[in-house]
């Protein structure tokens, strides 16, 4: 076989993602930025790499330093500045006895599937994370499955990761065969900020597997900006609905991003344009190194407030923060009592 048939194999997205930019000089000669710029503030990958994909790339306005989806992606001085409450694993989930599983809430159990992602965020809460302490092979499967048994309590299972799309089609068919076999589960929901990067990802080939399975699926987006929602993705959200997949997406409310209640209210109408319904808004975790997208609790409750003076409810998201030792995520509101 020829060079070119062996890759003509990979599906488009993993071809895409092989293609992603990890060069800061590279993404600001994309962009038209000011070299000087980009120079001051490289080093930073040293914390956490660049990694981004050209489709979001391309979403990106040219020669805008301050561009939102830049600010998303971009490593910057400001993640050294040490600030006293923002540590490596706010969520105390490192010392996890399973590993890859997180098991915080009454009903459902969350796998994380896969270490990495097609897109380093640079807010992420888990830049820190040691993935590769959480490889999911045939063993962790087992595991998970027998887990699931041994709690009836749980009825839906979360794919997470790093992103668990950039599992291929077969893997997910596989796992999901064998959760339906199990009758204690409902639900199988898949958290992915894969399709905001690369769309090809949506394939309608999962979609059917997903929208025939006898769990009912659901793809909990994650999205943070208007711009984010791109013509191709729209026609695969709706495709992905039209086979019977329930749309979620949630945010993560960055200073410089989306903290302003008319960009996010243009994200809720562009998600409900794609099929989507807003489901979470979180306030950031307080990772080490992230402490220049906060926004404080005070602004967020002002933005969530105008949120609901310019949408129907149901295209407000719930403003949430993530507390350790809490049994759900918890409204910001009850978080200041
Ligand atoms: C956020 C999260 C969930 C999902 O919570 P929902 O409120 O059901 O969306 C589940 N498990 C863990 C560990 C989580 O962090
Ligand atoms: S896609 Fe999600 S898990 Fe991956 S880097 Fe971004 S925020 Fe973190």
């Amino acid at each position: 076989m020829s060079k070119a048939e062996v890759i003509s194999v990979r599906p488009a997205w993993q071809q895409e993602l092989a293609q992603a930019i990890r060069s800061p000089i590279e993404l600001g000669e994309r962009l038209g930025l000011p070299e000087s710029w980009v120079n001051a503030h490289s080093r930073a990958r040293e914390l956490f790499p660049l990694m981004v994909t050209r489709h979001f790339v391309g979403l990106m306005e040219k020669g805008n330093i301050a561009d939102p989806l830049l600010r998303q992606v971009m490593p910057s001085n400001e993640e050294y500045l040490e600030q006293e409450d923002f540590v490596t694993d706010p969520l105390v989930e490192q010392d996890n006895t399973t590993p890859g599983l997180l098991h915080k809430y009454h009903s459902r159990v969350l796998v994380i599937l896969r270490g990495g992602c097609a897109i380093n965020c640079r807010y992420c809460f888990r830049r820190h994370f040691p993935y590769s302490e959480h490889h999911f092979g045939r063993q962790q499967r087992s595991e998970l499955l027998a887990y699931i048994q041994a709690d009836t309590n749980i009825n839906e299972v979360i794919l997470s990761g790093g992103d668990p799309l950039l599992a291929t089609d077969t893997q997910l068919s596989q796992l999901l065969t064998e959760l339906e076999s199990l009758p204690q589960l409902k639900r199988i929901r898949i958290h992915s900020r894969l399709p905001v990067v690369l769309p090809e990802r949506l394939t309608p080939a999962l979609a059917k597997r997903l929208g025939d399975s006898r769990l009912q699926a659901i793809l909990v987006l994650h999205a943070n900006h208007p711009r984010e929602i791109a013509a191709e993705l729209q026609q695969a959200l709706v495709a992905w609905a039209q086979a019977g997949v329930t749309l979620f997406n949630q945010s993560v409310l960055l200073r410089g991003v989306n903290d302003n209640a008319q960009v996010l209210a243009a994200l809720s109408e562009e998600l409900f344009a794609a099929k989507v319904l807003p489901y979470y808004l979180h306030q950031l975790d307080k990772v080490k190194g992230a402490s220049h997208f906060a926004v404080t609790d005070a602004e967020a409750l002002t933005i969530g407030e105008q949120l609901r003076a310019l949408l129907p409810g149901f295209l407000v998201p719930r403003l949430v923060r993530e507390v350790a030792g809490e049994p759900s995520k918890t409204p910001l509101e009850l978080t200041l009592k």
